[in-house]
């Protein structure tokens, strides 16, 4: 038993990547994990089968994040049938890169509406049962690149930025509901959004990092896990960077 067991968590995008390394993570740990997908139905399937296996309790529900009456209807639902909600973590998302010079209305809108709609939408679903309760956790997977900005990516650079701010304006606003609401701003992590780079580009990017590997997955549910526990009670508002060492400031 820990303070976490049979707590209630929805992780956004959990199928695959590094959403999966939370699920496992946070099931591990012993809470009940609901999580979404949009197009990984069979891992989303096998990941809630395998969690299944260890007698913890798991759902994955098609629920595209961009659309909000759908989130609503989603969290209403794993709220009503799971007994509440204790932790969201905001883990969907998508990069779209391109120069500004020949970014299209699409690949902006389509960014910003998965990575900072997506995290309006299931935190506004999220808040007011959490307000409640007066409990609760919200944890938002942002990046280095909301925090220095990179190029090829103000889409991306804009909407994870615009969720490192969401994180600090939201933690005031309800700290008083004792709610924490923290921010993990990730390097590279070793996921199929790195799927575009190839070999010699990677080893490039490796030469960037102080700590000299690109992050994995558990380094990042680690990071969660360590701010969803009784040591990081004080902790709040926080965008804390698990980037190796790439973008110290
Ligand atoms: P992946 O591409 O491996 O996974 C992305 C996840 O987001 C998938 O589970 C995907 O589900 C889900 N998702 C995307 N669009 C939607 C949608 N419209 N509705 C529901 N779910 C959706 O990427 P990562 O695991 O690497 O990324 C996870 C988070 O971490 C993202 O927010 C990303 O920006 C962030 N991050 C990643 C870094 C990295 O280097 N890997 C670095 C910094 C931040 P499905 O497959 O079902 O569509």
């Amino acid at each position: 038993m820990n303070h976490l067991t049979n707590k209630i968590a929805i992780v956004t995008g959990g199928a695959r990547g590094i959403g999966k390394a939370i699920v496992i993570k946070l099931a591990s740990l012993g809470c009940a994990v609901a999580f979404n997908y949009s197009k990984s139905k069979v891992e989303a399937l096998a990941l809630q089968q395998a969690i299944e296996n260890k007698e913890v309790r798991c759902e994955a529900s098609c629920v595209d994040i961009k659309d909000f009456h759908a989130v609503k209807e989603w969290i209403t639902r794993v709220r009503e049938s799971f007994g509440g909600v204790d932790i969201l973590i905001n883990n969907a998302g998508i990069i779209v890169d391109k120069a500004l010079m020949l970014m299209g209305e699409d690949d902006w809108r389509g960014v910003v509406d998965t990575n900072l709609h997506g995290m309006f939408n299931a935190s506004r679903a999220c808040i007011v049962p959490m307000m409640k309760q007066k409990c609760g956790h919200i944890i938002n997977i942002s990046s280095v690149s909301g925090i220095i900005g990179l190029p090829r990516q103000t889409n991306y650079s804009a909407s994870k930025g615009g969720m490192n701010a969401f994180t600090k304006a939201l933690a005031k606003e309800v700290a008083a509901y004792n709610i924490r609401v923290n921010a993990v701003a990730p390097g590279f992590i070793e996921t199929e959004i790195l799927a575009g780079f190839n070999e010699e580009q990677k080893r490039q990017i490796v030469e960037m990092i102080p700590l000299g590997r690109i992050g994995s997955p558990e380094d990042v549910a680690n990071c969660v896990k360590f701010l969803l526990s009784e040591n990081a009670e004080y902790i709040t508002g926080q965008i804390i960077q698990v980037d190796g060492g790439l973008a110290i400031r």
